[in-house]
């Protein structure tokens, strides 16, 4: 096997155990035993779930104290559980409202602790009428300076993606879960992730795209109720409260691993067939 070949699967596999790892924090396990293949002075030296052996069969919460990988911190908040509740927010697409409307509802957000290192919230963005609609997970420091999303690295590789299909960036609607940029990028809680997204529910009803297309982990996990990681459910399309929705990378992982460019491509070229087959919009 080639370095490079050798290096994407570790990449794959790092991203799976990262995955899983987040699975489990977020039922609440925090602590994942090692089985007794190797024994527990060896398996305490294991810092994070990709140095524990592939052999090795999780315990979930049994907790022998050297033998176990800590989980990573997750808020106690009730709020947890409602991201694999049946129907954590209305369920109604149902709106008179316009993005505005909701944009003015927002206002200049307090309503998370996202709002203290933030310079500006980076409302969704685009076209109000767009058939097609991007969701990532939360503005990075391009965004947060310039106030609209994507409009950095991923933002220039989003555009690619969106133009490989034959659209152009002003065709399309582009938002995130979180309008506030989390201090050093990091992934937005659970906690942060629920205050936010009943907006981005409400612009969705307001603009009813035909297709959604959510991009990485928390774009999923959030307007899906599934409890599995993106590569694992990338590609298929689901709904969300009548509107097909397509789970595939976020641009931010293809620039760390472009060989992931197919997968996207294979993704999105089914939403672009998708689409030409539907009959044209009554506006
Ligand atoms: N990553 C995201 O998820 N959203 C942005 O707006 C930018 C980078």
């Amino acid at each position: 096997m080639n370095p490079d070949a050798t290096a994407n699967e570790l990449l794959d596999l790092l991203e799976q155990s990262r995955e899983y790892a987040q699975y489990f924090a977020e039922l609440g396990v925090e602590t994942i035993a090692l089985s007794s293949h190797r024994v527990a002075s060896e398996a305490s030296t294991a810092s994070s779930p990709v140095e524990a052996s592939p052999q090795r069969t999780p315990h979930i919460n049994s907790v022998p104290a050297q033998s176990s990988m800590k989980m990573p911190a997750v808020s106690n908040s009730p709020l947890r559980s409602s991201l694999f509740a049946e129907s954590p927010e209305p369920a109604s697409l149902q709106s008179t409202e316009s993005l505005e409307d909701v944009w003015r509802e927002i206002g200049d957000c307090t309503r998370c602790g996202l709002c203290e290192g933030r310079t500006q919230v980076v409302n969704t963005f685009g076209n109000h009428k767009a058939r097609l609609m991007f969701v990532g997970e939360a503005p990075g420091a391009d965004e947060d300076a310039q106030g609209k999303p994507f409009v950095g690295r991923a933002g220039q590789l989003l555009t690619k993606i969106i133009e490989a299909i034959g659209m152009k960036r002003e065709d399309v609607l582009i938002g995130n879960v979180n309008r506030c940029r989390p201090p050093g990028n990091r992934q937005p809680t659970l906690e942060e992730a629920a205050i936010c997204r009943p907006f981005l529910f409400r612009e969705i009803a307001a603009v009813q795209p035909e297709v959604i297309v959510v991009m990485g982990n928390t774009a999923l996990q959030n307007l899906l109720d599934v409890r599995e990681g993106i590569s694992r459910v990338r590609g298929k399309f689901r709904d969300f409260r009548g509107i097909k929705v397509m789970p595939t990378f976020h641009p931010a992982y293809l620039l760390r691993d472009p060989s992931k460019k197919r997968e996207v491509w294979e993704d999105l070229k089914k939403v672009r067939d998708y689409l030409d087959n539907l009959p044209p919009r009554v506006q």
